[in-house]
């Protein structure tokens, strides 16, 4: 079923591409929910940019683990390739010009009808294609970043585009869940962006210590015992969880699609609280004894609780990741601990909406399809809880 409806959207994507589905213009006055959203998270702070993601964990609140930073070790491979790496963080790409070209995912390139000039014969193509859009209710729009967009100026790769996949379910669809998979930003490693928006340092340790007020723009992640790379698997479960969320009636923000995107955690934080409700990003930790699924809480420390994004969305973030936990638990899904751990994570310093890391386990957890797509259930059963949908 998975493919079937994969091929549904490509051919959505596909109409889109040939211009049948409409465009929003970012930042235009057209939607009035993203204005809102940046009208909502109107507070700023201090100077450039700054980030790591997470996902090594060292101290924790409510958790005993005390990871190392083991990230250094095992990440060599894509690292050392900074060509895409804009050279001024200032420079904030404009993804604009581009907006009004949906993105057409690689897998869908060959049920393009090639390049087709629009009145050609791509006519059958195209009105089967709109015929499939009418059916699943979904357009595809590539959104990208541009200046205008609180923090954008923090973040120091940000060339790249994620994927705004609108549905026009009654119910879900006005909800759009940003899923973002974890890593897979070549030459991330090392570009380093500000840790929190007014330059104040981490207060918890991870694969920067705390203390820090820099730390790396984005992270390769850690190797599976098996040899697969984190990114690899994080994408899976992105993948897996788009079909799922779009079947269910969800609208989603696809940050990646494919192995690489130039988005650094920052970029990625900001396109969310533009285009999303609740950000999630998927990760799996670096331990190795399959510790079970967790989500990164805000740490108890006053001052990191009273600056802004965190202030004002660090409770509704609470609230999300207890409810994607409970979800899990009650489908036997193994969790860590009480099911969070205190982090200090770029991610949650420049959120304006709800927002978690989930570790969905560690290096020597199972990885398959079946344990992916359970995850994508229970994570899904999470939402409707969290969002009072039955
Ligand atoms: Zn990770």
């Amino acid at each position: 079923m998975a493919k079937k409806y994969r091929l549904a959207i490509c051919m959505v994507l596909a109409a889109a591409a040939l211009g049948a589905c409409a465009v929003k213009k970012h930042g235009g006055a057209t939607d009035s929910s993203v204005a809102g959203k940046q009208a909502k998270d109107g507070m700023e702070a201090a100077a450039s940019a700054e980030n790591e993601q997470n996902e090594e964990m060292q101290t924790s609140a409510e958790g005993e683990v005390s990871e190392a930073d083991s990230v250094s070790g095992n990440e060599g491979d894509s690292v050392s390739e900074t060509e895409n790496v804009p050279a001024d963080d200032s420079v904030v790409n404009s993804g604009a010009e581009s907006e009004s070209v949906p993105t057409v995912p690689e897998e869908t390139t060959s049920d393009k009808p090639a390049e087709t000039p629009a009145e050609t014969p791509a006519e059958t193509a195209s009105q089967d294609n709109e015929a499939v859009q009418a059916s699943t209710g979904i357009t595809a729009t590539q959104v990208g970043i541009t200046s205008d967009m609180t923090y954008a100026g923090f973040s120091a790769i940000n060339s790249g585009s994620a994927v705004l996949y609108k549905n026009s379910d009654a119910i879900r669809g006005k909800y759009v869940i940003c899923v973002n998979a974890g890593h897979g930003t070549r030459g991330g490693e090392s570009v380093k962006t500000q840790c929190h928006p007014d330059g104040s340092a981490k207060v918890t340790g991870g694969t920067t210590g705390s203390g820090a007020v820099k730390s790396s723009a984005i992270s390769s992640g850690m190797t599976f015992n098996d040899g697969t790379a984190e990114s690899k698997v994080t994408l899976a479960q992105a993948l897996i969880l788009k079909d799922l969320l779009l079947e269910k009636g969800y609208s989603v923000l696809m940050i990646r699609e494919g192995d690489d995107v130039q988005l650094d955690n920052i970029a990625r934080t900001v396109l969310a609280n533009n285009y999303a409700d609740v950000h999630i990003s998927l990760h799996w930790d670096s331990t190795e004894n399959n510790k079970g699924v967790f989500y990164c809480s805000v740490p108890n420390v006053a001052s990191y609780r009273a600056m802004e994004p965190v202030a004002s969305n660090w409770e509704k973030s609470h609230k999300l990741g207890d409810a994607i936990i409970g979800s899990m638990k009650s489908q036997g899904v193994k969790i860590f601990s009480g099911g969070s751990m205190a982090i200090d994570l770029t991610q949650t310093a420049y959120s304006s909406i709800p927002s978690i890391d989930l570790e969905l386990g560690d290096k020597a957890s199972d990885h398959s399809d079946a344990v992916l797509t359970s995850n994508a259930s229970a994570i899904i059963g999470g939402l409707d809880s969290y969002f009072g949908i039955s």
